[in-house]
């Protein structure tokens, strides 16, 4: 009798206390987020974060964003529901976003400084934590599957630039033109950040962050303004009104019905990036990052804060040793990016299948399969 009383106790202090503050994060708990027909699957998938106001975008695109985010989602979620792994749905769905032109991953990759579009991608299976990581590519039609590739053909976990397209070709991995990726969209945004740095340069223009801070790097996401308080120009600049703000890098993550969990992000980049940059979409730990003991994540945003902070990485590690919920740690995770003054957002699910998903940008392209198996697509805060 003393035991099951104390048994009683020491289920009431480890398992309640996490039940409340996973009501209280304004999400859906365990049990309201698995769904009848397939309590262990989930899927959720991003499109990038960034300054996306109600209004800035037609009627018209929005719609087609809608549409794109909503065939992902629901080819990821089928595949896991005809019993394909996470790491299936994954590739499956990002494929498709780096298929359209409406986002900066794949066909739709931003331009960087030189008028070069510059791939990254990576994937983790968070099984047995293995990885793959591709980055700097100018010809790889889908660079997640190179990315998956490198994970389960090669024994390293990260290949860049010629080497990664060789390997791409050795695989058989389908190489395009670079001239592919060209979108009068995304070069008449760089067109117009180039302007604008000419400007900078020559004194005509200036430009400050809103918190006081300098900045000289590529900026997407993040809040520049024109102002004539800045005293030393910046050598590269992006402004968040131009359009190239609205676009991002897309991820997905996914738990199957082994329990198994995965990650994956694919990028351009960010618009007039120095070549050769690198940002935290193939890096893992800070743009991708899945653990089965924990979460998955996949990250998009102002790269350089994220690689930092290790994002995707600190929210399983919250998980782990702080036990939070997943959206409490995917929330504590971006507020130290806002600390820091970057900005971006995650999306993550956990081993039971709860989802987090936080940004601290105007507003991030996500969709999600909720607990009655239907397809949910947001953009807005
Ligand atoms: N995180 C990406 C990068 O820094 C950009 C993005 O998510 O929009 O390369």
């Amino acid at each position: 009798m003393k035991k099951f009383f104390s048994a009683i106790i020491i289920f009431g202090l480890l398992v309640l206390p996490s039940a409340v503050l996973a009501q209280k994060s304004g999400f859906p708990s365990m049990r309201q987020l698995q769904s009848p027909q397939n309590p262990r699957l989930g899927f959720v998938i991003h499109g990038g974060a960034g300054v996306i106001t109600r209004g800035s975008l037609s009627p018209e695109k929005e719609a087609e964003y809608r549409k794109k985010l909503e065939e992902a989602v629901v080819a990821g979620y089928k595949a896991l529901q005809a019993g394909k792994s996470s790491l299936d749905a994954v590739e499956i769905a990002i494929r498709i976003l780096e298929d359209s032109p409406l986002f900066n991953a794949g066909k739709g990759a931003v331009f960087n400084h030189d008028g070069i579009n510059e791939l990254d991608a990576s994937i983790m299976n968070g099984k047995d934590l293995s990885a793959g990581a591709v980055a700097g590519l100018h010809r790889v039609k889908n660079p997640i599957t190179l990315a998956r590739a490198v994970m389960e053909k090669s024994p390293h976990v990260m290949m860049i630039g010629d080497g990664a397209e060789k390997f791409a070709a050795e695989q058989k991995i389908e190489l395009v033109d670079p001239k592919y990726f060209f979108t009068q969209e995304r070069y008449d945004a760089l067109q117009k950040i180039l302007e604008q740095e000419k400007k900078v340069k020559s004194g005509e223009s200036r430009v400050e962050r809103k918190n006081g801070t300098s900045q000289n790097m590529t900026t997407p996401n993040s809040e520049i303004r024109n102002s004539p308080t800045l005293d030393s120009p910046l050598s590269t600049l992006d402004f968040s009104e131009l359009p190239s703000n609205k676009f991002g890098t897309v991820g997905a993550v996914a738990l199957d019905k082994d329990g198994n969990l995965a990650a994956g992000t694919s990028t351009g980049g960010m618009t007039n990036k120095k070549f050769g940059r690198v940002g935290d979409a193939p890096i893992i730990g800070a743009g991708t990052f899945a653990n089965n003991e924990s979460c998955a994540v996949s990250a998009t945003g102002w790269g350089e804060y994220f690689i930092r902070l290790g994002v995707a990485r600190d929210i399983s590690t919250q998980m782990e040793y702080r036990a939070l919920p997943v959206q409490q740690a995917a929330d504590s995770a971006l507020e130290k990016v806002k600390k820091l003054g970057g900005d971006g957002g995650v999306i993550a699910i956990d081993k039971f299948g709860n989802i987090g998903i936080s940004f601290n940008s105007e507003g991030m392209y996500r969709a999600y399969i909720d607990v009655n198996g239907k397809p949910v697509v947001e953009i807005y805060k």
